[in-house]
């Protein structure tokens, strides 16, 4: 099938799931963010998801992403980085994206706060937080998220808009279920000591988005659901 119908049947598909989602959830659809997670995806494909209506992506790695912006500069595209963020790449990433989604560690915060002021920037985040406290997996440890979230906001540079996390993988995605609640209650008990910019919830994958929905993500960071396999 044509690369232009396939994701516009995908992105048909997503529609109909998060309608269904926000339904249960006693949600609008318009209040869910899609944004489509592009890593090791062509800038073709990005094009025609934009052309579908996905104004927001998210990039793994701050060197394919800066191929792809530039490739995509003629589109208004509200960039994300959603992979771990190492310090020496935080000057370029302060160029190429809007939000960074994984902030996980006071070093990763002080080299953002630096940069930002030699910008002239504020910079929005969202604090990834190891929800599943893997090993492998970046993100603040769950207990120690409110110190974490105190301690950033020393940083005048940094914005803090929400939380972000990535779950274990499991192919019966009810599995998951148990990690946004514990994710959405997190964000609860937060919430009353942070400013009005503290909004978003990013989380659910092309497995376990509608589950994500149900249990209060305001964004969903959608890969493969979309554009097909990565390369
Ligand atoms: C790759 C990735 C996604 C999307 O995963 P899919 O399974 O392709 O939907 C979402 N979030 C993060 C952080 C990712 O790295």
């Amino acid at each position: 099938m044509e690369l232009k119908t396939q994701i516009k049947e995908n992105y048909a598909k997503i529609l109909e799931n998060i309608q269904k989602a926000c339904e249960k959830a006693d949600k609008k659809p318009e209040e869910i963010k899609i944004l489509g997670a592009s890593k090791k995806q062509s800038p073709e494909k990005i094009r025609i998801a934009f052309d579908l209506g996905i104004k927001i992506f998210g990039e793994n790695y701050v060197q394919e992403a800066e191929k792809k912006i530039s490739e995509l500069k003629d589109l208004p595209i509200e960039w994300h980085f959603i992979g771990r963020l190492q310090t020496n790449k935080v000057k370029k990433a302060l160029d190429l994206f809007f939000l960074i989604q994984t902030l996980d560690r006071i070093k990763l915060a002080q080299e953002i706060q630096k940069q930002a002021e030699k910008k002239n920037l504020i910079v929005p985040v969202l604090v990834e937080v190891n929800i599943g406290r893997e090993l492998t997996k970046g993100g603040v440890d769950p207990d120690k998220i409110e110190e974490f979230i105190e301690e950033i906001k020393n940083f005048d540079r940094i914005k803090i808009a929400g939380l972000m996390c990535l779950p274990p993988y499991e192919e019966d995605p009810e599995r998951v279920r148990p990690y946004f609640v514990k994710m959405r209650r997190l964000f609860e008990k937060i919430k009353p000591y942070m400013d009005l910019e503290f909004k978003e919830l990013s989380m659910g994958t092309s497995n376990d988005y509608c589950i994500a929905i149900e249990e209060g993500a305001t964004i969903v960071r959608i890969g493969e659901a979309l554009f097909g396999k990565r390369n």
